[in-house]
């Protein structure tokens, strides 16, 4: 128990991998809702959620950070393209820049 605690709190900080896809998981859900008509209101709720996580999920990937590696060099978080001040998309991946500029090194 105790050697799980600690795993835990050493596992690096990031987006946890899940072993499930999620349009297997809708697959599996949309194929429950005839198997057990009696849940249909807790699948119907778990759907929503899983379509808003996915909408979330979208959104997410349409967009890349800027990061400023020194004062005088910008680049995409997301494709390391080199960015230009004003910029409203990235020249590498396409991505909408948000200009959050945080400090560039990592
Ligand atoms: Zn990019």
């Amino acid at each position: 128990m105790k050697r799980r605690e600690r795993q835990k709190r050493d596992a690096p900080v990031g987006p946890e991998v899940h072993p499930v896809k999620v349009p297997d998981l809708v697959a599996w859900l949309e194929k429950l809702k005839e198997e057990r008509p009696e849940d249909l209101d807790r699948i119907e709720e778990t759907l929503d959620i899983l379509a808003d996580y996915e909408a979330e999920r979208d959104t997410d990937s349409l967009d890349a950070e800027v990061e400023q590696v020194n004062p005088r060099l910008l680049v995409c978080a997301k494709c390391r393209q080199k960015v230009l001040p004003g910029d409203v998309c990235c020249r590498g991946c396409g991505r909408r820049l948000v200009w959050n500029l945080r400090g560039g090194m990592r």
